[in-house]
């Protein structure tokens, strides 16, 4: 099995953890890193560093090229142009940069923002900023029993007054895809832009921005098997230049006088101070890693996972899950909760059995109110995980009751 082989790029995977080999299920929060990714981090630091677009010498034109690369590499992977590029740290301040941009310059007094109620903190708070600074208002999208947005509740709540719409491709508390096609179609009878926070889709399905036709689309190099502190931003080109930029200061700038100053080009006009080249490259790597095996073989096998542990998990009476519980359509993530044992102990005992989850409100707390719950376990999966994984945490679910006193 190609998991098998996987396993090995990914010395994390290799460790014990209170005795036992560690289960790591909480990829959704962050990802373990190839030896591939960690290779050409080392690599860039030992022969490539210099502070990019800065020195004239050599060593300085190779940390530029490097970082320009890492540029190429990430626009190919989006099936888009470098220039429409923005390196931040991470999906938050890529939203962030989208909100105080593009909302506080364009988002108007009565205009409507519309969102999931399912949204990340990241892709909600800072748009309650925006309607607060600019008088505008928050529209939510709910879902249905199943977990979906459907048609009727995206025709309801994207309407005229509707002029930006904040949405994630996928779920990270119940790891469904969002409609994306019908909610774009939607936003552009209603002229407002879409922002798609794929956080959650990057690492287990293609993303062709062009295609999906959206405005603005942001992730994390981590959950990507890259390193922290690495982010990106796509923005289309004509809205990204008539933005005004986020964070200013050096490298962002064309001309600086005492008191004027002409910004950069795009992207660069968006990329403020030094930046994390090192992590660039990781990500490149990553994403290079990623094709080495292929979006058919990395959702052919998650797929799989998910059949595998929904089926499991099914059989257990006292377990719930959270949207719908079909392979079909979940996308690495499923949380749960144990009848009557709060998630804390839940991913304490697990942890005593080497199985990591998170357990908490996911940075979702609108989304557990909606659902009527103040936590929930979350079992997340990667290209590395096996059935094996999924039998360490169905046993240790099964004893979790026990442990508590409370029986089978
Ligand atoms: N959006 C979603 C859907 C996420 O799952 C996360 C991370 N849990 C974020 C945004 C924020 O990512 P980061 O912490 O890397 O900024």
């Amino acid at each position: 099995m190609i998991q098998n082989k996987i396993i090995q790029d990914f010395p994390a995977l290799l460790m014990q953890e209170n005795g036992k080999r560690l289960v790591y299920l909480d990829n959704a929060a962050t990802t373990q890193h190839p030896r591939q990714v960690l290779d050409a981090t080392i690599s860039y630091y030992e022969k490539d560093n210099a502070n990019p677009h800065r020195g004239v010498y050599e060593l300085g034109a190779r940390a530029t090229k490097a970082h320009e690369n890492a540029r190429k590499s990430v626009a190919e992977f989006l099936h888009t142009e470098p220039e429409e590029i923005i390196f931040t740290q991470n999906t938050t301040e890529s939203l962030n940069l989208v909100a105080y941009s593009y909302g506080l310059e364009f988002i108007k007094e009565g205009d409507e923002i519309a969102l999931s109620v399912a949204e990340h903190h990241s892709n909600l708070v800072p748009w309650q900023r925006v309607a607060k600074a600019k008088g505008a208002v928050l529209k939510f999208l709910y879902p249905d029993e199943s977990g979906h947005l459907t048609d009727e509740e995206i025709e309801k709540k994207i309407g005229s007054k509707t002029r930006l719409v904040a949405i994630a491709e996928v779920s990270n508390v119940l790891g469904l895809r969002a409609p994306v096609e019908k909610i774009v179609s939607q936003a552009r009878k209603a002229g407002a832009v879409v922002v798609l926070d794929c956080a959650q889709s990057v690492p287990h399905m293609p993303v062709d921005v062009k295609k999906l036709d959206v405005d603005f689309a942001a992730f994390s190099s981590h959950k990507l098997y890259g390193p922290m502190g690495v982010g990106v931003l796509y923005g289309k080109k004509e809205l990204l230049e008539k933005m005004p930029p986020f964070l200013s200061g050096g490298d962002m700038i064309q001309s600086v006088h005492e008191q004027s100053v002409t910004y950069g080009e795009i992207p660069r006009k968006f990329e403020a101070g030094t930046r994390n080249v090192g992590g660039e490259v990781g990500l490149e790597a990553a994403i290079q890693y990623i094709n080495s095996i292929g979006y058919d073989e990395i959702m052919a096998h998650e797929r799989d996972l998910m059949e595998y542990a929904i089926g499991k998990l099914k059989e257990i009476p006292y377990v719930t899950i959270y949207g719908e519980a079909s392979a079909q359509y979940r996308h690495g993530v499923i949380s749960f909760n144990i009848n009557d044992v709060h998630p804390h102990d839940t991913a304490s005992i697990l942890d005593a059995e080497g199985v990591a989850v998170r357990a908490g409100h996911h940075c979702a707390q609108p989304l557990m109110d909606y659902l009527k719950i103040t936590a929930c376990c979350r079992a997340s999966f990667a290209i590395y995980n096996t059935r094996e994984d999924v039998d360490m945490l169905i046993s240790g679910i099964r004893n979790v009751r026990r442990y508590m006193g409370l029986g089978n």
